[in-house]
């Protein structure tokens, strides 16, 4: 952005003026208007933001390609006669494209029958609560907010030696536009979005082999559950390596080969780099604004999402927070709430929930069992398998388990649920109980009094939960 003139005019004053319209922006927006406050909502591209348009949306779209693919091939087991799939990408992205579409014109639609302005053009903070917009024929507008939410999001992090080119090297961005899926990848990082792409890839055809720096894949995850997704992804002929870290890539004709570990390398067609993603602030804040950047780039705010300048605030992944949709969210109402002056509670981080799409797909919430202990607590901890459970066992997906962790009682019992960690069959549709039961502080003995239905998967959650009253029905 160029320099902004001071006697651009003002063309608008409301009780909140967001920069961003991505979950976090779009969220304090909608929640805010229901309150009956002015809201205008910046937006350089469209609102939804990375999750609607490269991200959330379009990669679990991508993996239910991956999933009916998966379910077509294996049909023959239940007797249904079906030939080989192979898969015609540019239907699938036409799919992808119209159910990313679907949502952005519902959410375009809502926001505006909230009366919230949506300008186009990409703001930036000035001083005294001033945001100056540049539309995309370059004029430059101010307008002026009682509150300040900044919310302009996060872009790919690359490596050196790895810049997007989409063809050889490839971020997120590009592999949810892919035009035909690469014989061969190397996933550079084995993160939640790595094993993602990694395991929709696999299912589509790819051989692909995945790199991960640190000792194991999915860190923060509980290591017996990502333990569970490595097995089943070298069964499914994944190449995985751990604790290696990589070196760079030669372009050799058709692909290129990339150096990694002790000497190693591989061949391919392509590689995705997912290390991560940048907190976004190029160009959002003019001078002396007061709003301060970490050393990473991300805006400091304190646990009210307040930033260094008064009635300015920021929210999702611009902030050093768990860098999920749903997490803008809470953030971004968290924030409404208190310019509303209503009873507010900070975003409880470790117990925000997480689900990973890969198959099988990962839910957790709460303290692993490592981390647990080394918090102090003495635990009790119990682990019941999905194959015993007979709704996984109709749908044919036996593979994982629930594993809880609950605080040891001083009578030796049972007590509160520290943490719940799922691997196994739509376990990302399972956790919202273990979500409410850990942030609810409940126990054993008070979540036992609850049915699951049958057959269900989730009685897997409800029988590990009843083992741990001591009176478990098929766990012991
Ligand atoms: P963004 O969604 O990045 O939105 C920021 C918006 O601000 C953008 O629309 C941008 O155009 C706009 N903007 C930026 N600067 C300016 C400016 N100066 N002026 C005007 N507009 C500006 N999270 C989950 O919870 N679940 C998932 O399954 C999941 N899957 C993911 C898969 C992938 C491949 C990726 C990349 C991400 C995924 N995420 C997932 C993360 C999720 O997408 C982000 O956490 C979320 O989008 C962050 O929301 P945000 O509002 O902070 O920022």
């Amino acid at each position: 952005m160029g320099s902004i003139p001071e006697d651009a005019e003002l063309s608008g004053r409301y009780d909140i003026v967001v920069i961003g319209g991505g979950p976090g922006g779009y969220a304090a927006a909608l929640y805010g208007a229901a309150a009956g406050l002015s809201i205008a909502v910046i937006e350089k591209e469209k609102v939804g933001g990375t999750c609607l348009h490269r991200g959330c949306i379009p990669a679990k779209e991508l993996l239910e390609t991956a999933s009916v693919f998966r379910t077509v091939a294996g049909a023959k087991e239940f007797g249904v006669q079906a030939a080989q799939p192979s898969v015609d990408l540019a239907v699938s992205m036409d799919r992808k494209r119209r159910v990313v579409d679907q949502l952005h014109r519902g959410l375009e639609g809502l926001m505006r029958s909230r009366r919230i302005t949506i300008v186009a053009g990409t703001g930036q903070l000035l001083d005294s609560r001033i945001v100056a917009v540049t539309d995309p024929d370059g004029n430059v507008s101010r307008l002026s907010g009682r509150h300040v939410i900044l919310a302009s999001g996060s872009v790919p992090r690359t490596i050196p030696g790895f810049e997007p080119d989409g063809r050889l090297v490839l971020t997120s961005d590009e592999v949810l536009e892919l035009a035909s899926i690469p014989p061969s990848v190397v996933v550079v990082g084995g993160g939640a979005i790595g094993c993602e792409f990694a395991s929709m890839l696999a299912d589509l055809g790819s051989q692909v082999t995945l790199l991960e720096a640190l000792p194991g894949l999915l860190p923060g995850c509980d290591p017996d559950v990502a333990e569970v997704v490595v097995k089943s992804f070298r069964r499914r002929g994944i190449q995985v390596h751990t604790g290696v870290t990589v070196h760079g890539h030669e372009p050799n004709g058709h692909g290129t080969t990339v150096r990694f570990g002790d000497g190693k390398h591989v061949d391919v067609d392509s590689v995705v780099v997912s290390v991560g993603r940048r907190a976004f602030s190029d160009g959002l804040l003019g001078e002396g604004t007061g709003v301060r950047l970490d050393g990473r780039g991300f805006v400091e705010v304190d646990e009210w999402m307040r930033t260094g300048a008064e009635h300015v605030f920021a929210v999702g992944d611009l902030v050093a927070t768990p860098q999920l949709a749903h997490v803008g969210f809470a953030e971004g109402i968290l924030v409404v709430k208190q310019i509303l002056e209503e009873p507010a509670v900070p975003v409880s981080y470790g117990a925000v929930p997480w689900c990973i799409y890969c198959h099988p797909e990962v839910a957790f919430v709460g303290m692993t069992e490592e981390g647990a202990r080394a918090a102090g607590h003495d635990v009790i901890v119990k682990k019941d398998p999905y194959g015993g459970n007979g709704r996984a066992r109709i749908v044919g997906e036996t593979e994982g388990m629930v594993k809880v962790i609950c605080e040891r009682r001083p009578d030796g019992r049972a007590g509160r649920l520290l943490g719940v960690h799922m691997v196994g069959p739509w376990v990302t549709e399972q956790l919202g109980q273990a979500y409410l039961s850990v942030n609810w502080e409940a126990t054993p003995d008070e979540i036992a009094q609850y049915i699951q239905p049958h057959p269900t998967l989730s009685e897997t959650f409800g029988e590990t939960v009843l083992a741990l009253t001591g009176r478990g029905l098929h766990v012991g």
